[in-house]
């Protein structure tokens, strides 16, 4: 804590869905936070309203092209400006007390990291970043004294409900899934289905990346690596059930047979609260659970002939080394081809297959090579679309 007693906050991706939630909940409680430093991709007018108002020393765009439009819009305020991703990782290297990791995929694993090695507290957001490099940020994390907060709902859940005090006790961890907007889709339904009706998530408003994973349940699979790497808990040991009504956010099994679980809306202001005021709870205006008025809470398997993302993700974390860095890599490069209508719903899916069948997996032994992996998915899946649309 500064002088002040204030906490020092720094959002990483502050005009995305989280970081705009953030900045919301940063912005009650000027009494408990102030703000270090915002970085955005490009979207200059959020970021610039958002600095003007919370006062950060620094605000950051990646996109160097957005530079000018930002300092133009902070002209006067005092706030310095800086553009590109290495001016990322400097936001990230200020000394705020906690950071927010919010910037969607393995664009947020420099800056994520750079928080990590000076050893603050970081709310992740950004479950790519540990798909993509797990074992090695948990390293990282551990060398440098650094804490990770999970953010993703279901992982906040089982963050507040598991006993760390005797890890030898639990059995199991249950994530839930809502099934995304096509759960009772059939495969040849899903075939034809586009972007406006695969971001259309029926109870989470989120980025457009992370509403394709839900459509597909990738998002679940990498949840399953996120919740591996935070917990250290075995691929075996993590179950996923679908519970459409996302009440229930996740679940911890004990030896005893007592099951343990956290409810609430489906509001991403609840788990972002709780690790924004971790260890103690602050509000957050969250609409309130009513259980009554919701009636019932159903639970089905999980179906992997229509979500194959599921498998994919569970073999790459058996297969482990680089394995789930190309899943990762595969997955962002066939959502933003989907996104962009060069491929189709399953294809997202068979490109991801196509490219770890392909890519051969190595151990790697630095983010170094963690990022080169990476790059290398990355060519394999565009090569891999380039040919499926010539067909
Ligand atoms: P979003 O698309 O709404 O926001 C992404 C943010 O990252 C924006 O601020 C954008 O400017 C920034 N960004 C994008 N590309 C960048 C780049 N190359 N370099 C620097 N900054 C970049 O996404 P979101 O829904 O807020 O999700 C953010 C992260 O949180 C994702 O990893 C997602 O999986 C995770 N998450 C989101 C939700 C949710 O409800 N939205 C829930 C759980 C987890
Ligand atoms: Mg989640």
């Amino acid at each position: 804590l500064k002088e002040d007693g204030r906490r020092g906050v720094t959002i990483l991706g502050s005009t995305g869905s989280i970081g705009c939630n953030t900045v919301e909940l940063v912005e009650a409680r000027p009494d408990l936070y102030r703000i270090e430093a915002l970085t955005a991709h490009s979207r200059v007018e959020i970021l610039a309203g958002q600095a003007r108002r919370l006062k950060p020393r620094l605000a950051v765009v990646a996109d160097e092209s957005a530079y000018g439009a930002l300092k133009d819009a902070l002209a006067g305020t005092g706030i310095a400006v800086a553009a590109g991703p290495a001016a990322v990782v400097e936001a990230a290297q200020l000394p705020a007390d906690w950071v927010m990791a919010s910037i969607v995929g393995a664009a947020g694993l420099a800056p994520t990291l750079a928080a990590v090695r000076r050893g603050a507290v970081v709310g992740l957001a950004n479950k790519e970043c540990l798909v993509c490099a797990g074992a090695l940020m948990t390293a990282e994390v551990a060398a440098h004294g650094a804490t990770l907060l999970p953010v993703d709902s279901e992982h906040s859940a089982i963050f507040q409900v598991l006993d760390a005090t005797q890890p030898q006790a639990v059995e199991k961890i249950v994530l839930t899934a809502s099934g995304g907007p096509f759960r009772d889709r059939t495969l040849a339904e899903m075939e034809g289905m586009t972007p406006e009706q695969a971001v259309a998530h029926p109870n989470w408003s989120m980025g457009a990346k992370i509403s394709v994973d839900s459509a597909s349940m990738m998002n679940k699979g990498l949840e399953l690596i996120e919740a591996h790497h935070l917990f250290a808990m075995p691929e075996e040991r993590i179950d996923i059930v679908v519970h459409p009504q996302s009440v229930i956010h996740s679940m911890v099994s004990y030896v005893d047979g007592s099951v343990l679980a956290q409810l609430g809306s489906p509001d991403m202001r609840t788990p972002i609260a709780y690790a924004l005021g971790w260890p103690k709870r602050i509000f957050a205006p969250a609409p309130r659970l009513d259980l009554a008025a919701i009636g019932q809470l159903t639970f089905q398997a999980p179906d992997s002939e229509r979500f194959p993302a599921l498998r994919l993700a569970r073999t790459a974390l058996q297969t482990g080394g680089s394995a789930p860095t190309v899943l990762n890599a595969a997955n962002e490069v066939a959502v933003q081809a989907f996104l962009a209508r060069r491929i189709g719903f399953l294809d997202i899916a068979r490109v991801v297959e196509e490219t770890l069948e392909t890519v051969e997996p190595v151990t790697p032994s630095s983010i170094d090579d963690v990022l080169e992996q990476d790059l290398r998915a990355r060519r394999c899946a565009d090569a891999i679309i380039a040919r499926r649309g010539k067909r």
